[in-house]
C-alpha cells in the first residue's frame, strides 16, 4: 500500500487525510465515485407528506440524528470508449452555507484526472448541487473547449420559468437555485448538447430522461459485458428504498417523482445491478433488493 500522498499521475497531489473515491468496473467501463463532501440540510426535507413522527422513527432506527442530515453528494467519472465523462459536478461554491462540500475540483486533481481530459459531462439536472461544480473558476478555465455538456432539453426549458410551487425546501434555497442555473445556461450555452429522451455519450453509457425530481431530470444507464450500474441521481434518497412514497422537499413534482422512483427500484431489484444515488452516504455502491411493497439497500463488496 502506498503510503504517499502523490497521484497516480506522478504529480503530488492535495493532502486529504481521505481521499473520498472509489473505483469499479462494469464490463470494460471504468467508474469512479468522488465525493463532492457532505450536505448538512434539515432532516425534514426528507419527508414533507408524512407526520413528523414517522421520520423520526425512521432515523433513531439508523442511529441518525433528527435535526441536521448528511446529504451525501456524489459524483462520477466514467471512461468508456476512449471519453472520459464527468456526471454531475457537486455544489462548488454555489452556497455559503456548505462549508463541507465543493470539493470536486480538489478530489478530481487527488485522483489525478486533469480536467482538460474530460470529453463529457452529464448533468442529472440543473440544481446547485449538481452544476455548481462546473462554476468553480479553477475547473472551469481548465476544461477542454470542444467539450461536451449533455442536459435533457425539459431541463433547460424548466429553468427559464422554474415550478417551485410543489416543493418544500428550507427559505433561502430557491433563490440560490435559480441564480446558479441561470449561471451555468450562461456559461455552458455553447458546450450544451441537449437530447429529449435518451443519448448514447459513449459506449454503453446512455444518459435517459425520467422527469419527477425537475422536469428534465435523467439517470445514467451504464452496461458492457452483462454488468450494469445505474446513476440515479436524484430519483433516489436514502429514504427511497424502505420509505418510497415519501416526498423530498426538493422534488418539483413530487408525485411523479415516487412513480420514478419506484419504477426505477423495481427494475433494478429485477436486474441485480448497481445503484449509485447522488445523495446516499458515500460510496453509494449498492443494490436494490424488493421487500414486500418496498425495498431495501445493500452494500456491493469492494473488490479491489
Ligand atoms: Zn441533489
Amino acid at each position: 500500500m502506498c503510503l504517499d500522498h502523490t497521484s497516480h499521475t506522478g504529480r503530488p497531489g492535495p493532502d486529504e487525510l481521505v481521499p473520498s473515491r472509489y473505483a469499479l468496473r462494469v464490463g470494460e467501463i471504468d467508474v469512479l465515485v468522488i465525493s463532492d463532501g457532505v450536505l448538512a440540510l434539515s432532516a425534514a426535507t426528507l419527508a414533507t407528506n408524512v407526520e413528523p413522527a414517522a421520520l423520526k422513527a425512521w432515523l433513531d432506527d439508523l442511529f441518525l440524528p433528527l435535526e441536521t442530515f448528511p446529504w451525501g453528494t456524489n459524483v462520477l467519472v466514467v471512461r468508456s470508449g476512449g471519453r472520459t465523462i464527468l456526471i454531475d459536478s457537486g455544489v462548488g461554491a454555489a452556497y455559503p452555507d456548505f462549508p463541507q462540500a465543493g470539493r470536486l475540483a480538489v478530489r478530481l486533481e487527488a485522483a489525478g484526472i486533469d480536467p482538460a481530459s474530460l470529453t463529457d459531462v452529464v448533468l442529472t439536472h440543473m440544481h446547485m448541487d449538481h452544476v455548481g461544480g462546473l462554476l468553480v473558476d479553477g475547473l472551469r478555465s481548465r476544461l477542454r473547449p470542444d467539450l461536451r455538456v449533455h442536459v435533457a432539453a425539459a431541463e433547460a426549458e424548466f429553468w427559464a420559468s422554474p415550478d417551485f410551487s410543489h416543493t418544500d425546501m428550507p427559505k433561502p434555497i430557491p433563490p440560490v437555485l435559480r441564480k446558479t442555473a441561470g449561471r451555468f445556461m450562461d456559461a455552458y450555452r455553447s458546450e450544451l448538447r441537449l437530447f429529449d429522451k435518451e443519448y448514447e455519450v459513449a459506449p454503453g453509457v446512455v444518459v435517459r430522461h425520467t422527469g419527477g425530481h425537475t422536469a428534465g431530470h435523467s439517470v445514467v444507464r451504464l452496461a458492457s459485458g452483462g454488468h450494469r450500474l445505474t446513476f440515479v441521481g436524484d430519483a433516489v434518497f436514502p429514504v427511497g428504498f424502505d420509505r418510497p412514497e415519501w416526498h423530498n422537499g426538493f422534488d418539483h413534482y413530487p408525485e411523479a417523482a415516487a412513480e420514478v422512483r419506484v419504477r426505477l427500484l423495481r427494475e433494478m431489484a429485477g436486474t441485480g445491478e448497481l445503484l449509485v444515488g447522488t445523495h446516499m452516504s458515500f460510496p453509494s455502491v449498492v443494490r436494490v433488493a424488493a421487500d414486500g411493497d418496498v425495498f431495501r439497500c445493500v452494500p456491493a463488496y469492494w473488490e479491489y
